[in-house]
């Protein structure tokens, strides 16, 4: 035969069976979450009692998401839909409320105590989304889910409980590490300068400044006044280093290098920081707790 003929059969062979896949019939749970870090939280307590898969992989910035033809299809075919909330997802409003009426859709920030969230009055008076940041608030996301997981399967209730509790002690002594790690800084450098504002929780909890040249969502625009402003700021200050996002374009914050530049003041690029999205599957930086461990050593190594 051909070698082409058979190439393509292998592919159509392969396409087959991976459309078969998508809707395994082993009897587990079907879990679909919009970020990696839901992912990795509901994995956390559902164990190998379901599968869950993240819509939004690494790089992917969650405010401009909109869902593709193959999410749609991921969403309809799914027991449990978990997502953000606090307008994280953007785009994605329409058709979460829409399968909401089908099956449970739940924000993992729902029960959140509203005094624990930081209100922004630039964010349409919003609360900031990015709730992951502070650690000891993303343990109550998670006991959100584990909430939800006890009383949706009540088979399994036990395993998810005891998984909760496991996973809360780890969340514990990552939040105790951040705290302690930022304090390596120096106080008059502890200021953490970001493309968007995604930080205003990690600042709060773990006594840092923070700024960014855009707003809490990447939809809104910054001007040349917000470059200008915050190339004063660095200057004054004296700040050594400004960090890009891995979901975000490196374009604002390169516009700010350039503009200390222009005035005779080198600033460096401190490395890259995961706020909207995890890293790679598999790496240490591709779990909640490896990202944010690897932010809090590469924030201090470039400040300190
Ligand atoms: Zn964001």
């Amino acid at each position: 035969m051909d070698n082409r003929i058979i190439l393509i059969l292998i592919v159509a062979i392969a396409l087959l069976s991976g459309c078969k896949q998508q809707q395994p019939d082993n009897g587990r749970l079907q879990i679909v979450t919009t970020t990696g870090m839901i992912e990795d939280a509901v994995k956390n307590i559902v164990g190998d009692k379901a599968d869950v898969e993240a819509l939004m992989g690494p790089g992917v910035d969650p405010h401009l998401y909109k869902a593709t033809q193959g999410d749609l299809q991921k969403l309809t075919g799914s027991n449990i839909i978990f997502y953000n909330g606090l307008h994280l997802e953007g785009k994605m409003g329409e058709i979460l409320e829409k399968l909401g009426h089908q099956k449970p859709v739940l924000a993992v920030s729902a029960h959140i105590d509203p005094s624990k969230l930081r209100k922004v009055p630039e964010f349409n008076n919003n609360y900031d989304p990015h709730i992951w940041f502070d650690v000891a608030l993303w343990s109550e996301a998670v006991k959100e889910i584990s909430r939800f997981m006890q009383s949706y399967d009540t088979v399994n209730t036990l395993f998810y409980a005891q998984n909760e509790i496991r996973y809360q002690l780890k969340l514990d002594s990552l939040h105790t590490f951040v705290t302690h790690k930022i304090k390596e800084i120096p106080k008059s450098q502890r200021v953490l300068i970001t493309a968007h504002d995604a930080f205003g929780y990690f600042g709060d909890a773990y006594n840092i400044e923070v700024k960014g040249l855009q707003g809490i969502s990447t939809i809104s625009e910054y001007g040349l006044r917000d470059v200008s402003n915050l190339v004063d700021f660095i200057i004054n200050n004296q700040i050594k280093s400004v960090f890009v996002e891995t979901s975000v374009s490196s374009k604002a914050i390169n516009a700010v290098v350039e503009g200390c530049q222009q005035r005779g003041y080198n600033i460096a690029i401190g490395g890259n920081l995961y706020s909207d999205a995890m890293g790679a599957k598999g790496s240490p930086e591709g779990t909640y707790e490896g990202m944010v461990r690897a932010n809090v050593n590469t924030i201090v190594s470039a400040l300190k």
